[in-house]
């Protein structure tokens, strides 16, 4: 498996300094969730992983396997093996969401060694079902008029087709009602191997009901505060944030 490692990481947003220094090392094989109020950085470590330009990172690092992510373009991060599921995910006009997952795929791949068609219906309907995603979906615009829950099923279809080394998964929970929730987890849960690595960031502990972390950590005031395993997420709902606050002295 891969590991991802960010180590001091400082984010600026228009000079505005968001993150203060992130420390974070994700392997495979293993589930992480950053829980955290709203407006503590969490989806700005997503964007600056993913090379989002208008993040700054002005000070530490990311590595990849060792390889320095910061200095790859947005497209050779996808390429070395880093996904990121987005809480708004984008609509792309006039690119099926079949069209786009077989480019994807193929873009991970050596010249000649190209997924085939057939192989690839094969395994996307697969997918498809196991997701409970209508088979139609696959020929439409990728996202144009797709619901809330049908983005998230997609960017779940996505992570299953793609196989990344290591998926940042922004509030993938977000909006969604308990059927299509527990659909998204078995997706993410029949991920699991060592060859894939996970960073669930989520606002609520319900998704973590359906899948295990094995740590869960804290962020605030753009830094990881707190580190522990599944219970931290179950005390994190059952009492708020406060108490970690007094532990740790933090000021609002
Ligand atoms: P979280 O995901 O934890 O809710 P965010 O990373 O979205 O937090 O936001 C952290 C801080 O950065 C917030 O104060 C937010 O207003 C600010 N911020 C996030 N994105 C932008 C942006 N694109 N432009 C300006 N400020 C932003
Ligand atoms: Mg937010
Ligand atoms: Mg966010």
């Amino acid at each position: 498996g891969s590991t991802l490692e960010i180590k001091d990481l400082h984010v600026e947003i228009e000079g505005l300094e968001i993150l203060k220094g992130v420390n974070l090392t994700i392997k495979g094989g293993e589930f992480h969730a950053i829980m955290g109020p709203n407006g503590t950085g969490k989806s700005t470590l997503a964007s600056a992983i993913m090379g989002h330009p208008k993040y700054e990172v002005t000070q530490g690092q990311i590595l990849l396997d060792g390889e320095d992510v910061l200095e790859m373009e947005v497209d050779e991060r996808a390429q070395a093996g880093l996904f990121l599921a987005m809480q708004y995910p984008s609509e792309v006009s006039g690119v099926t969401t079949s069209d786009f997952l077989r480019t994807a795929i193929n873009a991970h791949r050596e010249e000649g060694d190209e997924i085939q068609l057939m192989p690839f219906i094969k395994e996307m309907d697969k997918t498809l079902d196991f997701l409970e995603i209508d088979k139609n979906m696959a020929q439409r615009y990728l996202n144009e008029g797709f619901s809330g829950g049908e983005k998230k099923r997609n960017e779940i279809l996505q992570l299953m087709m793609l196989k990344p080394a290591i998926a940042i998964l922004d509030e993938i929970d977000s909006g969604l009602d308990i059927d299509a929730l527990k659909v998204v987890a078995n997706g993410i849960n029949e991920m699991r191997s060592d060859s894939f690595g996970c960073l669930m960031i989520t606002h609520y502990q319900r998704l973590l009901e359906y899948i295990t972390p094995d740590h869960v950590h804290v962020m605030m005031q753009g830094r990881v505060v707190k580190s522990g395993g599944p219970e931290l997420a179950q005390r994190l709902e059952a009492e708020g944030y406060e108490w970690i606050k007094e532990e740790l002295g933090i000021e609002d």
